[in-house]
């Protein structure tokens, strides 16, 4: 196991900036989520942490060991990627052991380590199996276990879960998040999905066109956003912007309490559906839509001045219907500024 360490690292492909001047460091033992939109860096990212691809510019070092031009297969990471990439050529167990076999790892050895990390992960029944006859989320463990067989310094996932149903996710999810923490692994988690980062995750790296724009545990990324994008892009988030004056913030549409802002500024509040309370309160809305999302349900409403708001309603007693005019209030302790 080791620490990670990007130092200013850059990527230019042609004319794309994939990665720009980003400086992270992932703990020994750390599970670091990358999550962003698409095509924001983070595969480019995991793969410069792996070696696949040297930097233009900046160093990656384990434990501080400069291993810019170490070439992937002498880093010693263990990989797994949205494409399980299984051998079909040979059985699960074949393929947990061919790891340690090409590291120069005994037959016994190998096999023992196998054997244990397939019934870790709960499918030692599977070992004779061919991985073709396997399920989705079977090859997915498999995948895991062959990359854990080599006891990699650092272990890289690359949307692991992808293609997979929720309901096996969020048990996959709750499974791996503890072998995780078992086995203290150094880990990258690259992923578009944010509640799988948020679930699974020590640190978030939160990417955006190249940048890293905030770096936090889940709850700071969740309830103290850096800036807007991450406001916006982590959860669901109404973005409303105001000025401070008297201990107030004034909006378009009314007046909230906010202690403690300086007098005069312009300031942007992230406020998340729960933040809302439907019902009584200064802010007149129409509502738009009604979401039904499972465990919450969302209303989507706008304000008089055409500014959309997400407000959570409550599950066991709402009656509310695109059309309906509603009134809202925000708990002024919850939301968070995010710019002033
Ligand atoms: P996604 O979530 O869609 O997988 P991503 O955040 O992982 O996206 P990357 O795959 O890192 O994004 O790509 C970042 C940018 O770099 C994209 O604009 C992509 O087209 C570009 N890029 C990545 N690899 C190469 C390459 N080998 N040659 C040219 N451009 C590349």
């Amino acid at each position: 196991m080791a620490d990670v360490t990007l130092d200013a690292v850059t990527k230019q492909f042609d004319t794309t900036l994939a990665v720009d001047n980003v400086s992270l460091t992932i703990d020994d033992g750390e599970i670091m989520g990358i999550v962003g939109p698409s095509g924001c860096g983070k595969t480019s990212t995991l793969r410069l942490v792996a070696g696949f691809e040297t930097p233009t510019d900046g160093a990656i070092k384990y434990d501080g060991e400069d291993v810019t031009h170490v070439p992937p297969e002498n880093r010693n990471v263990g990989l797994v990627f949205q494409s399980y990439a299984l051998f079909n050529n040979m059985s699960v167990l074949g393929n947990v052991t061919f790891g340690p076999k090409m590291h120069g790892v005994g037959t016994e050895e190998r096999r023992r380590r196998a054997h244990e990390l397939l019934d870790l992960l709960d499918i030692g029944d599977l070992a004779d199996r061919d991985p073709q006859t396997l399920s989705g989320g079977q090859q997915q463990r498999v995948g895991l276990a062959r990359a854990l067989a080599i006891e990699p310094r650092i272990l890289l996932l690359d949307e692991p879960m992808a293609g997979l149903d929720a309901k096996l996710k969020q048990s996959l999810r709750t499974e791996l998040g503890e072998l995780l923490e078992e086995l203290a692994v150094t880990t990258l988690y690259v992923t578009h999905d944010q509640e799988q980062a948020l679930s699974m995750c020590d640190r978030i790296a939160v990417m955006n066109d190249g940048v890293i724009e905030q770096v936090g545990s889940p709850s700071d990324i969740y309830e103290s956003p850096g800036n807007e994008f991450v406001a916006d892009f982590i959860g669901t988030t109404t973005l409303l912007s105001g000025s401070v004056r008297d201990g107030h913030i004034s909006f378009d549409f009314g007046e909230l309490e906010a202690p403690g802002l300086p007098q005069g500024d312009t300031v942007t509040l992230a406020v998340r559906p729960d933040d809302f309370t439907v019902g009584a309160g200064p802010i007149a809305a129409t509502v738009r839509n009604v979401l039904y999302l499972g465990e919450t349900i969302h209303a989507l409403a706008e304000l008089d001045d055409g500014t959309e708001v997400t407000a959570e309603l409550d599950r066991h007693t709402h009656d509310i219907a695109p059309g309906d005019q509603i009134k809202l209030n925000i708990d002024p302790g919850a939301p968070h500024v995010v710019d002033q």
